[in-house]
């Protein structure tokens, strides 16, 4: 398309000097324009392209007039839409880009693409349309704008992400569980989470949190871990402030009485807030709550010695102990633990049921309710009690929460002593459950504790009941030794006894049967003698001592030989007694008379009621008691010493008293001596030539039991021995039971 260059320039005006200086004008103003103007006709064709335009586009005004603008200004994709919306505006007058200001896409003569902001003002000129477009390129506040986009949305991301920071901490701020306090530079609290706030009970003082610190000191009371107060500067954030840190090592342990009325133990670390220039500027503190910690100590320090004493207990557990003591001082020993607020110990007996064995830390009234309980304890009312057994029976303890849980198994003591939880370990000995010992606490929980037991609590009693099943089956086994040395050591003493009868019953056979055989030969040498000299006198001489000689010797061969009778008759039951009415007074002073007569020269006294003690007894066999027990009085005193025989009587009871005045009895050996063969090891025979074989006192004892009453002595060493018996008096109605020996064959 060609345009005429001047076609657009040429004058209408009739008068050429205006018309001239109208050009001019025109002509300044677009090589001064600083945005592009450039002018088009109505095909589309450059009339005009000014210097700005040159400028912007890198073309030449003469290289582009009368060319098609499209062609070098509008990008390619761009140019049917432009050629379409100028015949558009031809035909119909109207156009979208007509008088606006728009934002489009140029080109420039190197092919870039920039954006343009750009307005159209469609023109007459000698009848012919022609578009004026004044241009500017935008590419700089594009730029900017993008800039500025980029920017606001930076910090609009950025102010976004603060928010949600800050409510982040908050959040954690909140939610902590330790107390945290920031101070401005005076001291005053700027800021203070919920948990500080609940312990130090300021929700029931909001006005503290504003209060400076001086006055915050009247108000709440801090003092160090041995309860000394501390002053103003000692309060941990002034100590901050002061520009100290408090951490590791460094935090402060102190007690706190709070708003409300309480103590609590806090460990406190802190820090400066300090400015870019190094100035402390604020302060902030974490209040941690100890009591957790404290209480864990207090459980460890308990469990260690509850531990301790079970241990004691344990090792000092011998056969003398009871299983049911032993249990018992187990579960004392346990009170120790910080959780348990009693302890009962059961004792399981061979058919399973539970026997109380002790409670401790409850009052008498509890107890009772306790005991009643077992004594009431149905296996049927405890629907879980084959689970529960099952648990027990591995060793394992059961540990009960009674507050939440439905327990497995429930007692009358769980409901009526209140018990909110409880552990029981079984003891077990051989695989069997013999005993149960239960730790049972009825205080609710501590504050900052979330159990009611410490986590070590039923590893120890699971422990503790290992250790005294061990200790029970040692002792029993103790028990199966003991009893098996006791055995040998009978056995052995039976043997000891015999060899020492034998020794004893060879001698004082000997002795009587040597004096016969001597006194024997005596007569016969002396016989065959007179036998020659048929002297007659000294005949009788000697037939007068020696035979009085022999008669001793036999009777006391006679004596030992019926006490070995005797003794063979009891221990075969045979002892047969003549029961007959008699009377004991009878008995004692013929006794007396023979004694008397054989022991000429000692002192023997006899005492008697002066009514008749009237028996029905064998009154060979009273007799031979009573020789017994006055012959050892003889024998075991001096001879000088003297002898008291006594008979008293009450309504129904005679009673014998053989008192004398020699070495006396230890006490431990009074029940022994009247064993069969047994005689005290150190007393001698002090008079007469009589040692006996430790066989009186036994058929003593067994005779007077016969009759149905009881012997005695009453002795201590170096005081003499009194020997009694007693025997029932003949009752008026026994008296027919009395005409013979009931044992009699
Ligand atoms: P024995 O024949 O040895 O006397 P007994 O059975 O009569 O046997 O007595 C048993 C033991 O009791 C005696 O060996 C002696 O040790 C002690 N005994 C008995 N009577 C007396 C007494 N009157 N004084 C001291 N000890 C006595």
């Amino acid at each position: 398309m060609q345009v005429n260059r001047n076609h657009a320039t040429q004058p209408n005006d009739t008068q050429p000097e205006n018309a001239l200086a109208s050009l001019a004008h025109e002509r300044a103003i677009l090589e001064s324009a600083l945005d592009c103007i450039i002018t088009i006709d109505s095909h589309g064709a450059v009339v005009e392209f000014n210097p700005a335009a040159e400028r912007t586009f890198g073309y030449r005004r003469e290289d582009v007039l009368g060319k098609e603008m499209a062609q070098f200004i509008v990008p390619p994709a761009l140019r049917e839409q432009h050629r379409a919306g100028l015949a558009r505006y031809l035909t119909t007058g109207e156009g979208t880009l007509i008088r606006r200001r728009v934002e489009v896409t140029a080109m420039r003569s190197d092919g870039s693409e920039f954006p343009i902001e750009l307005t159209i003002t469609p023109a007459t000129a000698n009848g012919e349309t022609l578009f004026v477009a004044y241009l500017r390129d935008i590419t700089e506040r594009k730029h900017a704008e993008v800039e500025h986009l980029r920017l606001h949305e930076f910090e609009r991301a950025a102010r976004t992400e603060a928010e949600d920071r800050e409510r982040q901490l908050r959040a954690v701020f909140d939610a902590m569980t330790d107390g945290v306090a920031m101070y401005s530079e005076d001291g005053r609290i700027i800021s203070i989470n919920p948990a500080l706030r609940r312990m130090i009970g300021a929700d029931s003082h909001p006005q503290y949190e504003a209060m400076p610190l001086s006055r915050r000191t009247a108000w709440l009371e801090l003092s160090d871990s041995t309860g000394r107060p501390l002053r103003m500067e000692q309060w941990p954030p002034a100590r901050v402030l002061n520009g100290e840190a408090l951490v590791g090592e460094r935090a402060a342990d102190i007690i706190a009485h709070t708003l409300d009325g309480r103590d609590i133990e806090f460990s406190v670390t802190g820090a400066p807030v300090r400015d870019s220039a190094g100035h402390v500027i604020g302060a902030v503190c974490v209040y941690h709550d100890i009591a957790a910690r404290r209480l864990i100590e207090r459980q460890t320090l308990a469990a260690l010695r509850a531990l301790m004493r079970c241990a004691d207990v344990v090792t000092a557990h011998t056969t003398s102990e009871t299983t049911m003591d032993l249990l018992s001082r187990l579960a004392a020993a346990l009170l120790d633990l910080e959780a348990a607020d009693f302890t009962h110990a059961l004792l399981i007996d061979s058919d399973g049921r539970p026997q109380p064995a002790g409670i401790h830390g409850v009052t008498p009234e509890d107890e009772a309710i306790w005991r009643r309980g077992l004594a009431q304890f149905d296996p049927a009312n405890a629907p879980h009690l084959d689970k529960v057994a099952a648990i027990l029976a591995t060793g394992k303890p059961l540990l009960q929460l009674f507050d939440a849980d439905s327990p497995l198994i429930s007692t009358v003591t769980v409901a009526s002593l209140h018990v909110r939880a409880a552990i029981t370990g079984p003891v077990l000995v051989d695989g069997a459950i013999v005993g149960l010992l239960t730790i049972s606490r009825t205080r609710p929980l501590e504050p900052g504790s979330a159990t009611f037991f410490a986590p070590w609590d039923v590893d120890l009693i699971a422990d503790v009941g290992r250790l005294a099943g061990q200790a029970i089956a040692q002792a029993r086994l103790g028990e199966q030794l003991n009893s098996a040395e006791a055995g040998r050591l009978a056995a052995e003493e039976a043997a000891r006894q015999r060899d020492e009868f034998l020794s004893i019953a060879s001698h004082e056979l000997k002795t009587p049967v040597t004096s016969l055989k001597l006194n024997l030969q005596l007569a016969q040498r002396r016989l065959g003698g007179l036998r020659s000299t048929g002297d007659q006198q000294s005949l009788e001489t000697l037939l007068g001592t020696l035979l009085p000689r022999t008669n001793d010797q036999v009777d006391r061969l006679t004596r030992l030989i019926d006490d070995l009778l005797d003794v063979s008759r009891i221990a075969t039951d045979k002892l047969a007694l003549r029961l007959e009415p008699c009377d004991l007074t009878e008995i004692v002073n013929l006794v007396v008379r023979e004694q008397r007569q054989h022991n000429p020269t000692r002192d023997i006294s006899l005492a008697t009621p002066t009514e008749t003690v009237r028996l029905c007894a064998d009154p060979d066999r009273i007799g031979q008691v009573v020789t017994n027990y006055l012959t050892n009085a003889l024998k075991y005193s001096p001879e000088e010493a003297p002898v008291e025989v006594r008979v008293t009587r009450d309504d129904a009871t005679a009673r014998v008293d053989v008192r004398d005045f020699g070495p006396g009895i230890f006490a431990t050996e009074h029940d022994r001596i009247w064993e069969r063969f047994y005689r005290a090891p150190d007393i001698d025979v002090q008079a007469g030539s009589g040692i006996g074989l430790g066989l009186g006192l036994y058929i003593c004892k067994s005779i007077i039991e016969r009759h149905g009453g009881r012997v005695g002595v009453e002795s201590a060493r170096g005081e003499g021995s009194r020997f009694w018996f007693t025997v029932p008096l003949l009752g008026t109605d026994a008296q027919s039971g009395c005409a013979g020996d009931p044992d009699a064959p």
